[in-house]
């Protein structure tokens, strides 16, 4: 700690106030962030309630109009040199979200924050380039739809990803010309604020992307109840989305969920079984704190102990330890709260009748929040840890003997954020595909997405889908206009 309003971490410099119309903003209460790799305090945040939310919203609601009337390639340009700034900055954003939720810091230097980059690229691209329809002639009639932004977008995100998730809302949300309030974890905040600098940096105006601090309760539920908000974006648990849901009905805000799932990965008999074996073990990646993973390994009896005796001996090969070392696979869960949900899910498993043919505990000789890759057999149907989300490294194995029954399996859930399906035969591919209830099919493949490309949840896994056109659906206010033929003083061709 430099002193109250700064904190060193992995030698990047973070603000821990609130950033609100342009300008850091303090607060008396603290909100404590612990590492996950270590469990070591790494900074003291400002905690921000009603208070900071309301000057927020407020700064938000004055920074609207005239970020609204900005002509769509100058806020597209402006939301360039944010990617620009955010691409400068990938080895600090990196290595500060390690350090803050415990994730690979070579997936977020390869991966994720090149991503998040790509966020604000490909939106300010979009509303520039592709937003807007060809007038409809109807009768003489000229219609011409347009998409007006929305007002004050409020964005609640979770720890799991949390720079990536957030801008994955904040790029088009802006790019539409909306202003943004932005709520982020707190078990992960450090990266929002230095996404607050980068903003700044890069021209956007003050009160255009404001960052309110705070725990869920506190910060967050203020936000979703504030009547100057116009669209609220959550990411995050199915219980939190209820109370989100009821602040947005009481305010009449539309929203947007993405949450949970449990997500199956069905492997027939006819699959390229090296592809099964790796798509497995992949669902272990960031311990298995992913919405869209398969933990629901679900495969055709004819291969299953064969293709088990394989997944289990590659997975025991996944190196578990510190999230910053190159070598690492798996890391820790990001709190002692979250392990101990992790274990307590794995306990009842096994209390249950399940068994446990690889890992099924903590990682004793590392300590601290390491779950060791768990695999899990024999759940009774209908058992817990085959239909709630764990959200940590524990996979289930369940067997099918025909397609019918394969779909019928991945189908049994009340989520439906994702489906994997591996097969060598495309008529299958076509055929059990359709019938998947899910927002996001992969087959043969997994974690591919163009961000032209719808993203949502079916069941309780969602409310919309975003990604493209569908996120500017959601962040403005789509109007038709229609122009009569007739009633012009002069000529209607001249
Ligand atoms: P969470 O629901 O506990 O918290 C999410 C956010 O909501 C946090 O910022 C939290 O402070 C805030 N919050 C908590 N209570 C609130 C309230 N009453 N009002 C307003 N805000 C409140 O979720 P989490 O544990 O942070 O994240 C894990 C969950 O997120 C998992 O269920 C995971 O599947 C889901 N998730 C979904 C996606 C997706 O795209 N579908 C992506 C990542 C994570």
């Amino acid at each position: 700690m430099v002193d109250d309003t700064t904190a060193q971490v992995a030698g990047v410099s973070v603000d821990l106030r609130h950033w609100i119309g342009g300008r850091r903003v303090a607060s008396t209460g603290r909100f404590v962030d612990v590492s996950p790799i270590d469990e070591t305090e790494i900074a003291s945040l400002h905690a921000g309630g009603a208070t900071e939310v309301d000057l927020a919203v407020q700064a938000a609601r004055e920074a609207f109009p005239a970020w609204a009337a900005l002509p769509v390639a100058e806020r597209s340009a402006i939301l360039r040199r944010v990617a620009d700034g955010i691409e400068a900055r990938v080895e600090d954003l990196a290595q500060v979200e390690t350090r803050d939720n415990g994730s690979l810091l070579r997936s977020h230097r390869r991966g994720v924050m090149p991503r998040v980059a790509m966020n604000f690229r490909f939106f300010a691209d979009y509303a520039e380039k592709e937003l807007g329809h060809p007038d409809l002639d109807v009768r003489g009639h000229r219609e011409r739809i347009s998409y007006d932004p929305a007002g004050v977008v409020a964005i609640i995100t979770p720890w799991n990803a949390p720079l990536m998730l957030a801008s994955w809302r904040i790029g088009p949300a802006l790019a539409a010309g909306n202003t943004v309030v932005l709520k982020p974890p707190e078990w992960a905040p450090l990266t929002a604020s230095l996404l607050a600098d980068i903003m700044h940096e890069a021209g956007v105006p003050a009160g255009v992307f404001n960052v309110v601090q705070g725990t869920g309760l506190e910060a967050g539920a203020p936000l979703t109840a504030h009547p100057g908000i116009n669209r609220l974006a959550f990411t995050g648990s199915v219980p939190t989305a209820g109370r989100v849901a009821a602040a947005a009905a009481a305010n009449i805000v539309p929203l947007s969920f993405e949450l949970g799932g449990k997500s199956p990965l069905v492997v027939f008999a006819d699959a390229d079984l090296d592809l099964a074996v790796d798509l497995a073990v992949e669902q272990f990646d960031n311990a298995g704190q992913v919405c869209l993973g398969a933990f629901r390994i679900l495969v055709q009896d004819t291969i299953a102990d064969a293709f088990l005796e394989r997944v289990i001996a590659k997975a025991r090969n996944v190196r578990q330890g510190d999230p910053r070392e190159e070598d690492t696979d798996v890391s820790a869960m990001v709190s002692r709260t979250h392990f101990e949900r992790v274990s307590g899910f794995v306990e009842r498993a096994l209390a249950d009748g399940a068994r446990a043919v690889l890992g099924g505990g903590p990682n004793d000789d590392l300590g601290g929040l390491f779950f060791r890759p768990t695999i899990l057999v024999d759940a009774p149907a209908g058992s817990e840890i085959l239909t709630e989300e764990v959200f940590g490294p524990v996979l289930t194995v369940q067997t099918f003997s025909d397609e019918e029954q394969a779909v019928e399996l991945a189908n049994d859930t009340r989520f439906g954020l994702a489906a994997t399906l591996v097969t060598g035969d495309r008529a299958r591919a076509e055929r059990v595909s359709h019938r998947l209830e899910a927002g996001t099919v992969w087959v043969n493949c997994f974690f591919v997405r163009d961000l032209g490309a719808p993203f949502g949840g079916n069941g309780k896994s969602g409310i919309g889908r975003e990604g493209g056109i569908w996120s500017f659906d959601f962040y403005t206010d789509i109007k038709n206009t229609v122009f009569s033929p007739t009633g012009w003083m002069e000529s209607a061709h001249g």
